[in-house]
């Protein structure tokens, strides 16, 4: 596996995302998606739409506001509970969150000679291991280190603070103990700086769902079960943004809040919903094997949780939460009405009977798919170059679905008029259903090569046969280099099979 700085470096070098802010030094958390990057995140985003929402009958979509009522912040709890714990490093003035942060007791056989920390990383282990060891040669310790075993600072006694060193300076005594810090980026509204106008960014989308889940039901002829799906932007003041776009401070989510009878089987149907957006993963071309499961264990899920279980993808920086699959009970809607005083139960009609719905929670973040989406197909390979000898290659094996350009165009020379007319024919026939690329510059060979660069999936070439013979094209496929000869009345039908899957 490479590393996220190989990664980074091709979406800068290519133009999918920008750290933002560049030409200030950047701004940490927040990144700019360049031309490559907002055509895959739109395609990503139009795939999950497609799929949860134009194909099934039970879902509809929304697109509630960023800013909304602040009591929808408080009823829903955020206000007082959505923080994360924070350490600071009084020396160093860096930040940490305490969960992300390590610690370990060094031992040599049996006595206590120190403390080492880590931040939370792949390969953690070994790194406090090796710290450990160099503590021991420090203080000139005889006998075998005892094992080292990893706990996050939350779990530090009082007595230990003093005593863990700053993953910031190596030195224990300046870190403090963690305290909540809430993530939700704050606002006015309005004309007054005061108290009363306080508003937020929303966190998640998902309660402008709750919110409106009542004129949905008035308006809309849902029945249960139902789900409103909704994609948007998202605002956690992270305490440590980190690893590229996979932690960031501006992000977008896709959710799903799919309401249920408190009567449903509710595992079987939360077990459909993992396995439906497993599914999807590999539809847009992440492999089935880098996906697997995460089930929260019982004790550690809110007091309202049934259950929540994370499909987690294999990041360059370890296996990670890709998407959260939570069975919330009635906990959001009770809270809603509560709060408003409005009813919003739902009129079971063959039940005979009134209650507030269930709901299966579905959600996932946008940055977090395109991060994967990019590992997964991010190779290198070997190809025999034009004159025969083996050429190394890096490509990205987007899937046709979410590819930034589904095919690219190319007359073979660009001095034969016949050849560019009829390049640009075909060029301009095919942008009307797709977004393509038409390049005429460069020996041909090349020009594969800077599409196999940004994934273009299919490569057509215009040459002599196609003008002065049958009417042919040459199609290439990016990850065989394999080519055919396909008409160009069939290069629509063929090429939409492929893409529009
Ligand atoms: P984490 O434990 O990684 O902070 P979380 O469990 O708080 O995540 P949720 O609140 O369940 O995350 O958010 C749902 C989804 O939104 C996550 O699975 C992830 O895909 C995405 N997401 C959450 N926070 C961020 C972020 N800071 N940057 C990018 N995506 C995020």
């Amino acid at each position: 596996m490479f590393d996220m700085s190989v990664i980074e470096g091709l979406c800068k070098r290519r133009g999918f995302v920008f750290r933002s802010s560049e030409i200030y030094g950047g701004f940490n958390g927040f990144f700019d998606f360049g031309p490559l990057g907002v055509e895959l995140k739109n395609n990503i985003k139009s795939a999950w739409w497609k799929d949860f929402v134009h194909r099934r009958e039970d879902i509809v979509g929304l697109d509630a506001s960023i800013i909304m009522h602040p009591d929808i912040w408080k009823a829903s709890g955020h206000v007082a509970g959505f923080s994360d714990p924070m350490v600071d490093c009084k020396e160093s003035k860096m930040r940490f969150r305490a969960d992300q942060l390590y610690f370990a007791k060094v031992s040599v056989e049996g006595e206590v000679i120190g403390y080492v920390s880590v931040l939370e990383d792949a390969d953690m282990q070994a790194q406090a291991e090796k710290k450990a060891l160099d503590l021991k040669r420090h203080l000139a310790k005889q006998g075998q280190l005892d094992k080292i075993e990893l706990f996050d600072y939350t779990h530090a006694r009082p007595d230990e603070y003093a005593l863990i060193p700053s993953p910031a300076t190596g030195k224990p005594g300046s870190l403090t103990p963690p305290r909540d810090f809430n993530l939700m980026f704050q606002t006015y509204v309005g004309a007054l700086r005061d108290e009363t106008a306080v508003a937020y960014l929303r966190p998640e989308t998902a309660q402008g769902i709750f919110a409106d889940y009542k004129n949905i039901l008035d308006t809309s002829r849902v029945k249960l079960p139902f789900g409103i799906a909704q994609i948007g932007k998202a605002f956690r003041n992270e305490i440590t943004p980190r690893n590229f776009i996979f932690r960031s401070r501006e992000f977008e989510q896709m959710e799903i809040e799919y309401f249920i009878s408190p009567y449903e089987d509710w595992k079987s149907l939360h077990r459909k919903w993992i396995d439906d957006c497993k599914k999807w993963f590999v539809s847009i071309g992440l492999p089935a094997d880098s996906l697997s499961e995460d089930v929260h264990p019982q004790e550690k899920l809110a007091h309202y949780a049934k259950a929540c279980t994370d499909i987690t993808f294999k990041f360059p920086h370890g296996l990670q939460e890709l998407q959260g699959i939570a069975v919330r009970g009635n906990f959001d809607l009770t809270q809603h009405q509560n709060a408003s005083g409005k009813n919003l139960e739902y009129f079971d009609e063959e039940r005979k009977e009134k209650y507030l719905p269930h709901v299966i929670e579905p959600s996932l973040g946008v940055d977090r798919t395109f991060l994967a989406v990019l590992t997964a197909a991010y190779c290198e390979d070997e190809v025999p170059s034009e004159k025969g000898t083996p050429e190394k290659r890096t490509l990205l094996k987007f899937s046709p679905r979410v590819a930034p350009y589904k095919a690219a165009v190319f007359p073979l020379v660009k001095n034969k008029p016949e050849i560019v007319e009829k390049a640009r024919a075909v060029y301009e026939k095919l942008q009307r259903r797709w977004n393509v690329f038409y390049d005429a510059s460069g020996a041909i060979g090349r020009r594969y090569r800077r599409q196999d660069e940004i994934g273009t999936p299919f490569g057509i070439t215009i040459d002599f046969d196609t003008v002065e013979k049958d009417g042919s094209v040459t199609l290439r496929d990016r990850d065989t280099t394999k080519q055919e000869r396909v008409s160009v009345d069939e290069l629509v039908s063929y090429l939409s099979e492929k893409i529009d899957v």
